[in-house]
């Protein structure tokens, strides 16, 4: 068992700590078209339809240079991050990229890019913002067929209602496959290394996503069938907050801390996996189903109190001792949601702790102290 769980978990970490090389040799040995996304709102299940690998675009953690003259310094790493890769030619092997309507500095990014970025295929989905209005169903589902069309024109290709519907029934063995590692976590935090789910997560971002749904298939059948049973233990239970998780290492030294990761509300994280497409619908009507119906993040509007209460509603599923909100700087619609967010848990009892990382997290030895102070706290 040991044997399969490290190799499958290897392949996951390399791609992980590599997406460009992986990206890159997709495009030049599978001959593929890539086409890059910032955001858990972009339809990818059409870009994969369209018979291109969706992938999506976390940013380098390196020194920004070429972005600064296009961006004000006050806009988030994932931004700037993005951009400063694609002015460099890390991303050259890139076609185009989709920009889904959310975050404002996701829209201007739009615009600076197709200006400045030089990618041939540029394609917008103003998707609606308020998901409950009466008439979001047909908006989002308007925005999604146009997104068919575009891309369709953009790769100069048909896509059929089979294929976008044998592209639901990939993302819904991906997802599956996702949530049943979050269910075993939940049961067992130890059944994985501390860092490993968010390695997969970030993975499966990027990967053919027939592989990465086969290769969590094998995992979780593997964890099934083989791990220990979960020991007794009185380690302390977090979930992470916040938007992308681009240093899965936090987990590792909060783990070092007492303390395990057992679920999380990040793009990068379970807003990713939740919510399963219906497959007796027609796909693009469940698309819009989906998009409509799952977990909300701040560049979405639900109602005023959604975000708190899926928070709270998966800190007591859970049984989360501490949250932990990972605050990208510059990242206002997180910015603005935690107050709120943190006052929620507060009447609740559940403690919190705020941590703002920008393309690199705090120092490990800050950290670790941070994390260690927080546990023995709880
Ligand atoms: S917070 Fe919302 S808008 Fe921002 S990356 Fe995540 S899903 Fe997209
Ligand atoms: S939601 Fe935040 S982290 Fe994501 S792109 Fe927008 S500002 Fe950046």
């Amino acid at each position: 068992m040991m044997n399969q769980y490290l190799e499958t978990l290897d392949i996951f970490r390399g791609i992980s700590e590599n997406p460009y090389e992986y990206g890159k040799s997709i495009k030049e040995v599978a001959g593929k078209p890539v086409i890059g996304y910032f955001c858990t709102y972009a339809p990818e299940e059409l870009i994969h339809a369209a018979g291109a690998l969706p992938f999506r675009i976390l940013g380098t953690t390196g020194a920004i240079e070429r972005a600064e003259s296009h961006l004000q310094s006050y806009c988030c790493a994932l931004v700037r991050g993005g951009l400063e890769d694609a002015l460099t030619g890390r991303l050259g092997f890139l076609d185009g990229a989709v920009f889904p309507h959310t975050c404002d500095s996701i829209q201007r990014l739009s615009d600076i890019w197709r200006l400045n970025a030089g990618f041939g295929i540029h394609i917008d989905a103003v998707l609606p913002v308020k998901l409950n209005a009466p008439s979001a169903h047909k908006y989002m589902a308007d925005v999604l067929h146009k997104a068919v069309r575009d891309l369709e024109h953009a790769l100069g290709k048909t896509i059929t209602e089979e294929a976008i519907a044998a592209s639901v029934s990939v993302y819904n063995r991906m997802r599956r496959s996702l949530l049943s590692l979050y269910s075993m976590i939940d049961r067992n935090p130890g059944v994985m290394a501390p860092d490993a789910m968010y390695h997969i997560l970030r993975a499966v971002m990027v990967m053919e996503r027939e592989d990465a749904a086969s290769r969590l298939e094998a995992l979780v059948r593997v964890l099934e069938e083989n791990a220990a049973p979960a020991e007794k233990s009185d380690r302390k239970r977090i979930l992470l907050a916040g938007g992308i998780c681009s240093h899965p290492d936090i987990c590792r030294i909060l783990h070092e801390s007492g303390a395990d990761v057992v679920s999380d509300d990040l793009c990068t994280g379970l807003r990713y996996a939740d919510g399963l497409i219906d497959e007796t619908e027609r796909p693009v009507e469940a698309l819009a189903k989906r998009n409509l119906g799952r977990m909300v993040c701040p560049a979405k509007h639900l109602s005023v109190t959604a975000r708190g209460e899926n928070l709270f509603a998966e800190v007591t599923r859970k049984r989360v001792d501490g949250v932990i909100f990972l605050q990208l700087k510059f990242c206002d619609p997180h910015a603005f949601d935690y107050p709120y967010l943190k006052d929620r848990l507060h009447r609740e009892n559940v403690a919190s702790m705020l941590l703002e990382i920008d393309q690199q997290p705090p120092p490990e030895g800050q950290l670790r102290t941070r994390f260690e102070t927080f546990v023995e706290m709880l």
